[in-house]
């Protein structure tokens, strides 16, 4: 559904993989909603790997669609620049330089004079320096979709142009409903898979059956000059996000395009039915800023006509980042929308990971970043999408500050302790719409972020949390995981199918366990409580609710005794972490709390003050703790109690960052990060998780036995830290061994108590990755191109015997 670049893209590749039953509908005419306007810049270089990947992929599949279809795309490759008036900014180019160098993208890093060579109209009194990428470039997107559709058509795929989609039908199947056609204003097809590409429309056509799309409109203006005549043909792109504008040299003239900070949401009531190749009429005084400031950066454009003046709309998603995937309401049900004014250049790997994802049954690679199953219900409201979506477009040129939270489309799921902790100097971040305290300012420091790539100014505070949970305790609000109970005769029999560790434990038991696909993917990372026979907790991550909730009941047999109820609005959790933790909770609560009393991976009801609540003894810091899962009318009162008695403890509140930074020293594996669908437990470290000998088979494990078998893992995660006390890393980064690139962080933070700056990363040896190897090398860590050596281990840095937790 849809006939823009994306829906023609997916139908293109969907006949490459050989499928011919290919139909696509269109309500208008192809290129009609965004495509027949974008300005057409193909740039590869991306916020993650992956995505870089696909971007590289898009990139080489344009440059030879013309050869391959006979129909001109008017793609070159011309390069493109991108410039940095301040340091800071040089810095972030630099960072993303040295991760796309990763993706095998030929990135040169220069200096103001040498990006003037490359582009004589440039201003460069203010810059620091720049980046420059040669294979990058640019195409005409109508002529580039038309060639998507020909090679498609060729392949046997048919287009029906005015034909419009108006129901979407659905059957019952046996893990929920299924996709079994649509309607159209000319008829009904029936149809084993259905793919929404509808770009700004998506959010409605997946209402139609009952699928979140959460994106909205947003006004992005460009103008076109007069031709210049000192404009040479082969001009590079040009992004200044500095002064939030793209140029692209056009036959002659320039097209000044702007990512502006104060964007404009468009369509409130929904998109004019009669849209089709329209324009907005836009406001030239909401882009004369941008353009007073292109007049500096590019000074030829003072004394140069304008020939048009264009606004028009595109779709913008809260996390700024594109949906791709296979709808969690709906099976069969694919989702290719939401492309923040770079589907021209992204619409070749979503056609190559969609098309793909329907034939093989999942994705080439992992996509977690822009899978649809990252939607939280909430973010589909209109109210929402309409204050979020603008900030989005500012975003694609703001600064990309590490830890920078969004300003709009806040407070909207607190926890109950939230005025409490916000009395306290919380500063807080938000993850999946949670409100959570990433840290606190003490007394007469104000609670507000001061961005930078060096230490931010919470660096200090953060240090004496960490501290805290290191050698007294610390209390985390981890209201914000997500907790799911599973009841049922057949609960452990599906539990038993899903983990990958034993399920079959006595009540009171907490197992930590990943969720594997068929190929020993990792799909999910949780811990699984068993209450009694017939019923577990399961608890994860806030962020990844919707894609472990939907993974869960997609596993349950027809007819299964087994039910899954989402309780995490019931529940506040409070984590108490630290060598004090015991004693602290043993002056509050009567409950024998020794190690023989409750040990490590258990659970037990325990009373607290008033309340009856259940403690769970684990840890992701590293450290002895227990989560308390307070009733949430209790929260309140817990919280108090156990602050009331902290001041002989030591206690201090401890917010997410400081999570973060212990969870790496110890180097635990953060779902999304280190561990995804694409790497195995054997190759991230988690055997010790896994139970090949149990008494049920698992989903994953013949893909585990294999990998055993073969004897060798060409990858593993390997945890680093700097020997250089001074930079920081946030992810990305690439390990070289040997002066040889062997992988990327995948985490990184710093070790407040190591001293230093900390990561995990894969590192890969066709060889194989051995224990000698890994001692045998010497490893340095690319920072903004610059290299630092490094330490490496496979085994944590701090406390490598887990001493600490199990006393
Ligand atoms: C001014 C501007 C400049 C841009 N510049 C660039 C750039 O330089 N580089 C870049 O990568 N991106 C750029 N973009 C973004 C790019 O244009 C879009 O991301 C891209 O075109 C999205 O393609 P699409 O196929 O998802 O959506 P669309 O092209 O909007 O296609 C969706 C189609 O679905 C159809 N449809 C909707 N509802 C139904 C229904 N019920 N039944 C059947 N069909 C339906 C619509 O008619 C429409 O044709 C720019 C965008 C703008 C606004």
């Amino acid at each position: 559904m849809g006939g823009g670049i994306v829906g023609c893209s997916i139908a293109y590749h969907l006949t490459k993989l050989g499928w011919r039953d290919v139909a696509l509908l269109e309500r208008k005419k192809l290129t009609c909603g965004t495509t027949w306007h974008a300005a057409g810049l193909v740039g590869q270089l991306r916020a993650t790997l992956n995505l870089t990947k696909l971007a590289v992929y898009t990139t080489d599949l344009y440059s030879g669609l013309e050869a391959e279809t006979g129909q001109a795309t008017g793609f070159k490759q011309n390069g493109s620049l991108g410039v940095a008036a301040s340091a800071e900014r040089f810095e972030e180019l630099k960072r993303s330089a040295s991760m796309a160098r990763m993706a095998g993208l030929e990135v040169q890093v220069i200096s103001p004079a040498e990006a003037r060579e490359l582009y004589p109209l440039l201003n460069i009194e203010d810059l620091v320096g720049a980046v420059f990428l040669p294979n990058d470039g640019q195409t005409n997107p109508i002529d580039t979709t038309m060639a998507l559709a020909k090679g498609a058509r060729t392949g046997g795929a048919k287009i029906f142009e005015d034909t419009k989609v108006t129901a979407i039908h659905t059957g019952t199947g046996p893990s929920g409903p299924r996709v079994t056609g649509v309607s159209t204003d000319k008829g009904d097809i029936k149809a084993d898979y259905v793919v929404n590409c509808a770009g700004m429309w998506a959010r409605e056509v997946g209402l139609l059956c009952g699928v979140r799309v959460p994106l909205h409109a947003c006004e992005h203006y460009y103008i076109l000059t007069d031709p210049m005549p000192d404009v040479p043909a082969k001009l590079p792109v040009l992004r200044d996000p500095d002064g939030c504008a793209y140029y692209k040299e056009d036959a002659g003239k320039i097209l000044l395009g702007a990512f502006e900070g104060n964007a404009r949401a468009w369509g409130m009531d929904g998109i004019p039915e009669d849209f089709s190749f329209d324009e907005l009429p836009g406001d030239m005084d909401h882009f004369m800023p941008v353009l007073e400031g292109a007049m500096h950066r590019v000074p030829a454009l003072e004394s140069v006509g304008l020939r048009k003046f264009f606004c028009g709309p595109e779709s913008f998603t809260p996390d700024v980042r594109y949906y791709l995937g296979e709808a969690p309401e709906v099976r069969n049900f694919f989702v290719a929308a939401g492309f923040n004014s770079i589907g021209i250049q992204s619409a070749g790997g979503a056609g190559k990971v969609i098309s793909e994802w329907i034939v093989n049954g999942h994705p080439p690679m992992d996509v977690a970043d822009v899978d649809i199953r990252r939607v939280i219900p909430f973010q589909n409201s209109k109210r929402y999408l309409q204050e979020r979506a603008p900030e989005s477009l500012g975003l694609l040129y703001a600064m990309h500050w590490p830890y920078r939270q969004a300003e709009t489309g806040r407070g909207v799921r607190t926890s109950p302790l939230h005025e409490r902790l916000a009395a306290k100097g919380a500063c807080f971040g938000e993850a999946a719409g949670w409100e959570r305290a990433n840290w606190f300012a003490p007394e007469g420091v104000e609670p507000k972020y001061q961005y930078s790539y060096k230490r931010q100014n919470w660096f200090t505070h953060a240090a004496a949390e960490h501290k805290a949970v290191r050698e007294a305790v610390g209390l985390f609000d981890m209201t914000s995981f997500a907790k799911f109970l599973v009841e049922g005769a057949d609960a452990e029999a599906v539990l038993q199918r899903v983990c990958a560790n034993d399920m079959a434990v006595p009540p009171g038991k907490v197992v930590y366990t990943q969720w594997l696909n068929e190929r020993g993917g990792i799909e999910a990372d949780l811990t699984v409580t068993r209450l009694a026979e017939d019923s577990y907790m399961v608890v994860t991550a806030g962020a990844a609710a919707p894609r472990d909730w939907s993974w869960l009941n997609r596993h349950i047999p027809e007819g299964a005794s087994c039910r899954v109820t989402d309780i995490t609005s019931g529940l506040a959790v409070l984590s108490v972490m630290g060598p004090n933790s015991r004693d602290l909770l043993s002056r509050v609560s009567d409950a024998d709390l020794s190690n023989e009393a409750f040990p490590f991976g258990t659970a037990q009801e325990i009373e607290l003050g008033y309340a009856t609540l259940r403690a769970v003894r684990v840890t992701f810091v590293g450290e002895l703790g227990w989560e308390l899962y307070v009733p949430g009318e209790f929260a309140c009162h817990v919280f108090d109690a156990i602050m009331a008695e902290g001041g002989d403890f030591g206690l201090k509140l401890a917010g997410l960052h400081v999570l973060d930074s212990c969870r790496i020293e110890k180097a635990f594996r953060h779902w999304g990060h280190d561990i995804t669908d694409e790497d195995t437990p054997l190759e991230a470290g988690l055997g010790f998780a896994v139970r090949l000998d149990k008494n049920a088979d698992f989903i994953g494990r013949d893909a585990l036995l294999r990998q055993k078998e073969a004897g060798k893992l060409t990858k593993r995660l390997v945890q680093f830290a700097l020997d250089d006390p001074e930079p920081l890393l946030y992810h990305n980064e690439p390990v070289y061994r040997d002066g040889e690139a062997v992988g990327y962080l995948t985490s990184g933070n710093y070790g407040h108590h190591l001293g230093r700056a900390i990561g995990l990363g894969y590192v890969n040896n066709e060889e194989g990755v051995t224990a000698d190897w890994v001692k045998a090398g010497s490893y340095e860590i690319e920072v903004a191109c610059e290299r630092f050596s490094a330490q490496a281990s496979l085994r944590p840095m701090y406390d490598p015997k887990a001493e600490r937790v199990k006393v």
